[in-house]
């Protein structure tokens, strides 16, 4: 179990997790410890071999992700988007998705090919892309997150269907985590919440 302020001993939490579904808040002030905290989930995504991971992942409830579509911390390029906002979506495009907090599980989701994405990095510089291809997958991925939105949600109801099974065994996963005390109740999950939203938020 994590207490409040503990940055460093964030952990990637699995679906059904309550902060999955929670709404983020815009990201106010960015401090050594946040810095400390993006690093800290840098390692937690090299470690699980993602390419991107947004901070409600690791049961933060700020607007902000990650992406390094190497997933290996020497290669590629490391990208934060701090309060992104999506635009201009085109096209439209099937690919198969996975993600960090449903371990083992992918499936089919139907996407725009290409956005535009306005966000901030960790030293407040605007970043502004024109996006296609992975990037554009990953970052539509990562920002539904902060929505509270995950990629099961945007499967046909046939995928969703197959996906199904492996939804009941996370749900059983939680309950056992529960039982255990290493994941707290609902209250005491929102209260974390509300501490790190009036410190960052
Ligand atoms: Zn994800």
């Amino acid at each position: 179990m994590t207490t409040p302020m503990e940055g460093s001993s964030i952990q990637i939490v699995s679906f059904p997790h309550p902060t999955l579904r929670h709404k983020s808040k815009p990201v106010r002030r960015v401090d050594a410890e946040l810095v400390q905290i993006v690093r800290e989930m840098f390692r937690l995504m090299y470690a699980n071999n993602g390419i991107g991971l947004a901070a409600n992942q690791v049961d933060l409830p700020l607007r902000l992700f990650i992406v390094n579509l190497s997933a290996k911390p020497d290669e590629g390029e490391e990208f934060v988007f701090i309060n992104p906002v999506l635009s201009k979506p085109k096209g439209n495009e099937e690919f198969e998705e996975g993600c960090l907090s449903f371990p083992e599980l992918y499936g089919p989701v139907t996407r725009p090919k290409q956005i535009t994405v306005q966000a901030y990095n960790l030293r407040g510089e605007e970043i502004r892309m024109n996006l296609d291809g992975m990037l554009a997958r990953v970052i539509q991925h990562e920002y539904d997150h902060l929505d509270g939105t995950v990629f099961v949600d945007r499967m046909t109801p046939t995928a969703r269907a197959k996906a199904q099974p492996m939804l009941d065994e996370f749900e059983l996963g939680l309950r056992a985590l529960r039982q255990t005390g290493a994941v707290p109740g609902d209250d005491v999950i929102a209260s974390r919440l509300a501490q790190w939203e009036q410190r960052y938020a």
